[in-house]
């Protein structure tokens, strides 16, 4: 990093007490005034200010300070929203001794690197230390050059909400101007675009892309897309929980890794609002940031993160296993594990198609939420993941209304998450309830609901309407290669066994066409050294954890099967 650019990049210290508040930033200042430049606020909501002022600025922030006493929102609290501006930042509180006990609590809310006990006298034994090992962190693993991509579209066109969600995703910043905006028409005109063909993607080595594919896009805004060695120990398909978990043990455990998405990593639950039941985090979690982390974490230990590349076939050739993409090319390795996840199904009723990604959304409740904000919302579905939706869509959405088929929410929601939506007041959960046509032109304008108690049928003005009817796996490019059940889950270990003695009269030890003379090992598939992790695994838990703990124990299985080539 040169000097240049550190000069732009700050250190932030919120304190509510302005002796105090000046006091760290004049000790601040003394060791880091020269390279950083140290921004001080008197109230987190006076920080959050000068954070969002920075960002749009495009500077860095490197570490942010936070006393935890502080009247209106404490210290935990503005790191937390803190977070949302910089994540990367390195985050520390000042506690009195007294409140240590609410640090350590905040180790789980926000993430806490360190916390600082007041006072910090002196400043070379007590806070330069801490604050060297923040920066050294920070440079290590987080400094990334802030890009300022720029999107301008139109809210209904599907395409430039597709574009947004890949960025968003994949943690590449951006900003989003109307088509039908001033400053939209002053891009488009300067790229000489007509603004027929929408998005327009300007990257910021100002590059002027017309409606560019994911992989375009990719390969502008630097994610690896192709893979740099022909061959490799293990080859991992899908960035979910599961596929980053194999990365992640994988890599850190000397295995020559790589890791192909065929869209932005983090899988379904990189598109949860708040996951509330993943070990070790009491207050949940935000999807994007649990992935974000484990994306850095398996590229810390030297795994190979591909995105856009769609795996569509895998051939076995003596010990090496293939996995295909769809150009035709091919990337070989000793071993495979299968991480792909599910999908979600899609509505088939009139209308829905055409209109998806103009006003019919699929799991984009995270991207879209600003979009829709003060307006009535529909939401499809009686899950988890359609109540999470809900929750997180009515903390600004005017009203949303929840079209759920069951009878009640409680037979298909966890408790937590129908106490949270009961307690929402503008969230109508709307049972028994089919759709069944969506209208519009150019995007949703209306509804057709039936009540499949009485029959009725109704029309309802509706903009925004977002599905979350369940998911199925995406596996037929495995088909006559890998067996899977009769909804296309991958089978492994013991189920496999099961599925052959079932069809079999003389039960059998292992599948038929099995070349070897141990049975699979327990997440093993029908083809020795690939292996299948997660979701898409037949009779899987379909939970975070116990995603990533599969990837976990398909690599301890990888080993295994290695050691004996
Ligand atoms: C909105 C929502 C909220 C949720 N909330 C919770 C929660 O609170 N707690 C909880 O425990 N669980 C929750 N879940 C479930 C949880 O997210 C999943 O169980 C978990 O993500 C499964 O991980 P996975 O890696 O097996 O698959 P996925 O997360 O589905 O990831 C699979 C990845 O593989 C990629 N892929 C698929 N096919 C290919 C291919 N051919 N080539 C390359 N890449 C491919 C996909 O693009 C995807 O990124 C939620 C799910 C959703 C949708």
């Amino acid at each position: 990093m040169t000097e240049q650019s550190a000069a732009r990049t700050a250190i932030v210290t919120v304190d509510d007490d302005p002796g105090v508040s000046r006091a760290v930033a004049r000790d601040l200042r003394r060791k880091y005034g020269e390279r950083y430049r140290i921004v001080r606020a008197e109230s987190g909501a006076a920080g959050l200010d000068a954070l969002r002022e920075m960002k749009l600025r495009g500077d860095r922030v490197a570490v942010i300070l936070a006393d935890y006493r502080m009247p209106e929102m404490n210290g935990i609290e503005f790191l937390e929203r803190a977070m949302d501006v910089y994540p990367a930042a390195r985050r520390a509180l000042l506690t009195a001794y007294a409140d240590t006990g609410a640090a350590i609590d905040a180790i789980n809310v926000v993430d806490l690197d360190y916390y600082l006990l007041k006072p910090w006298d002196p400043p070379e034994e007590k806070l330069y230390p801490v604050v060297d090992s923040l920066l050294e962190s920070w440079l290590a693993d987080d400094y990334r050059p802030v890009p300022e991509t720029k999107i301008v579209g139109h809210r209904w066109s599907a395409r430039s909400s597709q574009v947004r969600e890949f960025l968003a995703r994949n943690q590449v910043p951006y900003r989003w101007y109307s088509s039908e905006d001033l400053e939209g028409q002053r891009l488009l005109e300067a790229a000489g675009a007509d603004g027929m063909r929408l998005p327009l993607v300007i990257t910021p080595d100002g590059a002027a892309l017309v409606e560019p594919s994911d992989l375009e896009l990719a390969n502008r805004v630097g994610l690896a897309t192709t893979p740099s060695e022909a061959f490799y120990d293990l080859i991992v398909v899908g960035g979910g929980p599961a596929g980053l978990g194999a990365a992640v043990y994988g890599a850190s455990e000397g295995l020559r890794t790589v890791l192909v998405e065929r869209t932005a990593t983090g899988g379904q639950a990189g598109q949860s609002s708040r996951i509330e039941n993943y070990l070790g985090f009491p207050d949940g979690v935000s999807g994007t940031q649990l992935t974000d982390r484990a994306r850095r974490q398996a590229a810390k230990f030297g795994a190979e993160l591909l995105t856009t590349r769609e795996v569509v076939g895998l051939e076995v050739s003596g010990s090496a296993r293939l996995v295909k993409f769809a150009d035709g090319s091919s990337v070989g390795a000793h071993t495979v594990i299968l991480a792909t996840g599910v999908s979600y199904r899609h509505l088939t009723m009139p209308g829905v198609a055409e209109l998806t990604g103009r006003g019919v959304f699929y799991g984009s409740a995270l991207t879209e939420a600003t979009s829709c904000a003060h307006h009535d919302v529909y939401i499809v579905g009686g899950a988890n993941s359609a109540g999470q939706a809900a929750v997180y869509l009515a903390k600004t959405a005017k009203s949303v209304t929840m079209l759920v088929r069951g009878p009640a929410l409680e037979r298909s929601m966890s408790h937590y998450l129908v106490q949270q939506v009961a307690g929402m007041p503008n969230i109508t959960v709307r049972n028994c309830t089919d759709v069944m046509a969506a209208h519009g032109t150019d995007h949703l304008e209306r509804l057709t609901l039936r009540d499949s108690r009485t029959g009725v049928k109704e029309t309802v003005d509706a903009q925004w309407l977002f599905v979350f009817i369940g998911a199925a796996p995406l596996t037929d490019w495995l088909d006559g290669v890998v067996q899977r059940d009769e909804r296309g889950f991958v089978l492994a270990g013991p189920d496999l066994l099961t599925a052959y003695t079932r069809s079999s009269e003389r039960p059998r030890l292992v599948p038929s066409g099995w070349p070897l003379d141990r049975p699979p090992y327990h997440l093993e598939t029908s083809v020795p050294g690939v292996f299948v992790a997660g979701d898409v695994r037949a009779e899987s838990a379909k939970r975070v954890a116990s995603a990533v703990g599969e990837g976990a124990m398909a690599v301890m299985l990888v080993h295994r099967y290695m050691e004996k080539l």
